[in-house]
């Protein structure tokens, strides 16, 4: 839900300082990624969302772009790193399982002289091992600053923790950006998942999966909303899937259900 326009900014950024201060007001919601090959569930997608007293239930495409402008998006992003990495420790620990979680990173996080530190404690406070940590960027979001952003991420990938291009193919789909960064995931974007009807977005998702082959790449098909998007991604050569057909973000006991049960996959 987005807020009303009657929302002044500078009440929106005071009421977003006051739920980081306390705490209470944000939530994680997780949203399973499913392995292609086992049809199982390999990991969440931690997504924030914020329960405002008096609005409700808030997505981040609504407040996010307050959380940047205001610069409150670096404390944001540490709450979320560490709140995520604490419920995958638990969940493994339930369950014994190697599962993994994504966590969302803004450019504003990558200059940020504390961020490698963050991680590293984040991994050990929650028990968690680095590569069952992922850490999806945009690849605007790596060129804010491409030399700073190579040398955190590869800080951060020498603990072992993954990273994930989100929303591939929508931005530069650049190939020196798999290169100069230390890529381990490529997640096209919902766009091209959508369109799977037309054989030109086929050829795409092809072309996708051939680079992730050659690079040595995990390929993850982003926002499959029908049976017919899984088995489109399946069959055209994805390891991975995440999208309202196998399950939306949910809170966390509902996410955890999904571990007990699975979603129901089509043949
Ligand atoms: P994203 O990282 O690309 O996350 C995927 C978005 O697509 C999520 O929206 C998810 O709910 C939605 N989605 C998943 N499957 C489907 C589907 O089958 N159909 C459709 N139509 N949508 C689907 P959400 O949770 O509203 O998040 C929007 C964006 O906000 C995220 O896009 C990400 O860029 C940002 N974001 C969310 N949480 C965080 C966070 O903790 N930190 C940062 N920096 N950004 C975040
Ligand atoms: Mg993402
Ligand atoms: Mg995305
Ligand atoms: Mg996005």
């Amino acid at each position: 839900m987005a807020a009303a326009p009657s929302y002044p900014a500078l009440q929106y950024e005071h009421d977003l300082r006051r739920a980081l201060a306390s705490g209470r007001e944000l939530e994680l919601h997780y949203q399973p990624q499913v392995d292609l090959r086992t049809m199982t569930v390999s990991g969440f997608e931690a997504l924030v969302r914020w329960r405002h007293p008096e609005r409700g239930l808030i997505s981040p495409g609504a407040f996010l772009p307050v959380a940047e402008r205001t610069g409150l998006i670096v404390p944001l992003g540490s709450w979320v790193l560490r709140g995520a990495t604490a419920q995958l420790g638990r969940w493994q620990a339930q369950t014994g399982r190697p599962l993994r979680m994504a966590v969302n990173l803004a450019a504003a996080q990558l200059p940020s002289p504390g961020l490698v530190d963050e991680v590293r404690r984040a991994l050990a406070d929650s028990g968690v091992a680095g590569a069952h940590l992922e850490l999806e960027l945009t690849e605007s979001a790596l060129l804010t600053d491409p030399a700073r952003a190579a040398e955190v991420l590869t800080q951060i990938a020498a603990l072992g923790v993954r990273m994930a291009l989100d929303d591939f193919g929508t931005g530069y789909s650049s190939l020196s950006h798999l290169k100069a960064f230390p890529v381990s995931t490529l997640k096209i974007d919902r766009a091209f998942v959508q369109a799977l009807d037309s054989p030109l977005e086929r050829r795409l998702v092809q072309g996708v999966v051939a680079l992730g082959q050659v690079m040595g790449l995990c390929v993850l098909a982003e926002g499959a909303e029908t049976p017919e998007q899984v088995r489109w991604v399946r069959d055209l050569g994805c390891d991975a899937v995440q999208g309202y057909a196998l399950g939306r973000p949910l809170p966390p006991e509902q996410a955890a259900a999904l571990l007990a049960a699975p979603p129901t996959l089509p043949s």
